[in-house]
């Protein structure tokens, strides 16, 4: 069985303020079957207590060991900071930081092999749901990453992403997002059987207080990616005790 995992992405969000406020928030609360992440701006990651109920994780990671890379964070430099956990091949990254497959194929290999448990990120445009290609692209992206290295999938979480639903306030509908979702894991079959079974598929786009549960309720979405209302601690809390 997939035990639930619900990951918030804050992007380019967040203060030391909000850091103490998920904080209060999630200490208490009753948890003890889903797994709680939460991936804020890099420089905020060490402000976390190490007391807490809930796992931390990056927005993104360099390929690189380390050297001259002005501006990135290594594997071994944000495990110092306390991840556990990275975001890898958002569909912001893809798009405003030109993040090929190949690109993003490496950083996972990275993380994967730095102990770090990647959240790879995939989803089609509008444009490409209407013209009925969006499992054409969901295999190019998981192609581009698995069929080199099928091994990593046993290490990775799997985060659906359709971009039409990334802040628009328009979420998949369950249907949508479980036929997607049942795809997804059936295309990973072919790299690995057991690793398709057991890897945690995450629904991301809209999510919020209102429609996680009925998301939840779907044999093949094991949890969320939450970017807007993983800002508001109460909803934030609500959606993680909405999953078991
Ligand atoms: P929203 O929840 O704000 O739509 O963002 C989703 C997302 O991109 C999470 O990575």
């Amino acid at each position: 069985q997939r035990t639930p995992l619900i990951a918030a992405n804050w992007k380019m969000n967040g203060s030391a303020a909000l850091v103490e406020e998920i904080t209060r928030e999630l200490t208490g609360l009753e948890l003890s079957d889903t797994e709680v992440l939460i991936c804020p701006p890099a420089t905020l990651i060490n402000r976390f207590s190490a007391e807490r109920n809930f796992a931390l994780g990056a927005q993104n990671v360099s390929h690189e060991k380390a050297g001259a890379f002005t501006g990135e964070l290594s594997t071994d430099l944000l495990l110092e900071a306390g991840a556990r956990f990275v975001i890898i091949g958002h569909s912001e990254r893809r798009t405003l930081n030109f993040e090929s497959d190949a690109l993003i194929a490496a950083k996972l290999a990275a993380a994967v092999n730095a102990g770090l448990t990647p959240v790879l990120c995939i989803g089609e445009t509008l444009e490409q749901r209407q013209q009925e290609k969006t499992q054409q692209v969901l295999a190019r992206q998981l192609d581009a990453v698995y069929a080199s290295q099928p091994e990593l999938l046993a290490k990775s979480v799997i985060a659906y992403e359709p971009i039409w639903a990334i802040g628009t306030g328009e979420s998949a509908t369950p249907q949508q997002a479980q036929t997607t979702h049942a795809f997804i894991r059936q295309h990973l079959k072919q790299y690995d059987t057991q690793s398709a079974i057991r890897v945690k598929l995450l629904y991301g786009g809209s999510v919020n207080a209102d429609n996680c549960a009925a998301l939840f309720d779907q044999a093949d979405i094991d949890g969320a990616l939450v970017g807007g209302a993983s800002l508001k601690p109460a909803e934030f809390a609500q959606i993680c005790l909405a999953v078991t």
